[in-house]
């Protein structure tokens, strides 16, 4: 990166599944400054999702060559499946003066402090673990067993949080929002 004019600004959204990652990221990119960096992965599609706009959805042989040619900023294992950010579109999204969006898992948001890559770091906390419990079971996404080990993993995350900018706890949705658009300085509107 070190080459790359840098113009824009990284904002990486991180935190455990469950916190509201997904949810804030989605508001943050009505904003027309906000670019989402569009992770690949090597799990299957869900429903409603699509290829090159959510996610790269590629083969476990195709994830390993990208990694061998260094086409990943960072890359992790979550949950069985390999997801990695793109180096390249980040570099141009860095060039054009965005705000690039990341909403990846602890891991991959610690490999990138850990490289000293400039940007704001946010983990977002759920208010407590009884509402993210909650929370997790009315999303219906998770069997039983991989929602415990998800809660179980949140809490090895939350002890983490003290490596982040920025711990915002989205307990009311447009209260964490106002905060994240402050912190990013995009508080005020454009125009
Ligand atoms: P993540 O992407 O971090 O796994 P999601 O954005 O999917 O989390 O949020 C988990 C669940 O919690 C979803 O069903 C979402 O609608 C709900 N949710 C998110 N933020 C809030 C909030 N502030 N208050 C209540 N429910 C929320
Ligand atoms: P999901 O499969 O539910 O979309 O995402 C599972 C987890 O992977 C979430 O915590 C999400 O933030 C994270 N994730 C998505 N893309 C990336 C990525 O490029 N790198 C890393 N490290 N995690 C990612």
């Amino acid at each position: 990166m070190s080459d790359t004019p840098r113009k824009g600004t990284m904002l990486v959204i991180s935190g455990p599944s469950g916190s509201g990652k997904t949810t804030i990221c989605k508001r943050l990119l009505e904003d027309p400054r906000v670019r989402f960096s569009i992770s690949a992965t090597t799990r299957n599609p869900r429903a409603g999702e699509v290829d090159g706009r959510d996610y790269h959805f590629i083969s476990r042989e195709r994830f390993k060559e990208l990694m061998a040619e260094g086409a990943f900023i960072e890359h992790a294992d979550v949950y069985g499946n390999m997801y990695g950010t793109l180096r390249g579109p980040m570099q141009e999204a860095m060039a054009r003066g965005e705000v690039y969006l990341l909403e990846i898992d602890v891991q991959g948001a610690l490999q990138l402090k850990s490289l000293r890559e400039p940007g704001i770091y946010v983990f977002i906390a759920p208010p407590d673990f009884t509402e993210l419990r909650r929370r997790l079971t009315d999303r219906k996404t998770e069997a039983p067993d991989v929602l415990e080990r998800r809660l179980r993993k949140a809490e090895d995350e939350w002890r983490e949080r003290g490596r982040y900018d920025h711990v915002v706890v989205n307990d009311k949705l447009e209260d964490a929002l106002a905060q994240i658009r402050k912190i990013a300085g995009l508080e005020h509107g454009i125009g």
